[in-house]
């Protein structure tokens, strides 16, 4: 069984970035600059934050974090990412959500210029992923495509099922699994909280996504011999006997999945690792022009 590991695949698109930022440096020019907007102080916000800026440095990008209190009015917000479509330093922005309730989210993404929409959810980059166009592919499930690129997983002609059909994972990658891609060409199905059969349906798949957000949820009854099993979960689960009180659980039972699958994603450790990849690559496109 192949351990589809994050750290590799992801090591790897960060050695070609950086190589791409040196020759950047080395001709006198700017280097990509990501803008992030944190509002709020959710805790697993905070962490992906921090690890997006850190990442950035690692590979030669320039980056900016702007904070703001999680009261602050929504014209506020606009109004930053208004300024920010205007500058010229910053090729790439990205509102960390969720956000508060009193802020309308698609509001925000809406606000972002498309050519700056480095995590890919505006709806002019969603319409142009359903036409197969160039555009920016939502992080995580772009990150999952380079994960299956660089282990080889083939994909062509096989039944694929995505567990989740949320506009950040579940419904972007069930679209790319079926484009006529390198990593894609699959039958696609899509599940979601009101299928039916489910564990049948997914005893039908040579490749599962599970991108629900329940602990544990895919068990080793639910997979087929030798299927390849992607977990997107990330779940903070209370454990007083961990360091920071909590544990991040994936949405498959990783040792029972272990006994079935081919290949699997470990959580942590996995997809998590990808999807900073996946925006990285994202900034970089965005500074040389969709
Ligand atoms: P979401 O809550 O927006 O969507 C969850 C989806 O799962 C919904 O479409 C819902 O219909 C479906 N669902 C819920 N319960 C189900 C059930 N019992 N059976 C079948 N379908 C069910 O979540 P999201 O934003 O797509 O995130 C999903 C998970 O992925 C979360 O744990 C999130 O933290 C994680 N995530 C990880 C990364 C990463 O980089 N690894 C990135 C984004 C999200």
């Amino acid at each position: 069984m192949l351990v589809l590991d994050g750290k590799i695949a992801a090591a790897a698109v960060k050695v070609t970035l950086l190589e791409q930022t040196q020759a950047l440096k080395a001709a006198g020019k700017r280097m990509p600059h990501l803008a992030a907007i944190l509002v709020g102080n959710n805790g697993a916000s905070e962490t992906y934050v921090a690890s997006k800026v850190k990442n950035c440095e690692e590979t030669g990008f320039g980056s900016s974090l702007y904070r703001m209190d999680a009261d602050v009015e929504e014209t506020v917000l606009l109004a930053k990412i208004a300024e920010l479509n205007q500058d010229p330093n910053c090729d790439g922005i990205l509102v960390q959500l969720p956000l508060p309730k009193h802020i309308k989210e698609s509001k925000v993404i809406e606000a972002i210029d498309p050519a700056k929409d480095v995590d890919g959810f505006h709806p002019v980059n969603v319409g142009r992923l359903v036409q197969g166009l160039n555009t920016f592919i939502p992080a995580t499930p772009y990150g999952i495509i380079l994960m299956l690129e660089h282990f080889n997983i083939e994909t062509k002609g096989k039944n694929a099922v995505v567990i989740g059909r949320s506009n950040i994972v579940g419904r972007p990658m069930s679209i790319l699994l079926s484009s006529n891609i390198a990593q894609g060409n699959c039958t696609v199905t899509i599940c979601h909280s009101h299928t039916k059969n489910l564990k049948e349906i997914c005893l039908g798949a040579d490749i599962i996504v599970a991108a629900l957000g329940v602990p544990n949820f895919l068990t080793g009854d639910m997979i087929k011999p030798g299927a390849v099993i992607i977990d997107v979960g990330i779940t903070r689960v209370e454990d007083a006997t961990a360091k920071k009180g909590f544990r991040i659980k994936g949405d498959v039972n990783y040792d029972e999945a272990c006994a079935k699958a081919s290949a699997i994603t470990p959580v942590p450790g996995g997809v998590g690792l990808m999807t900073i990849a996946g925006l990285l690559k994202n900034t970089m496109k965005a500074y040389q022009g969709l």
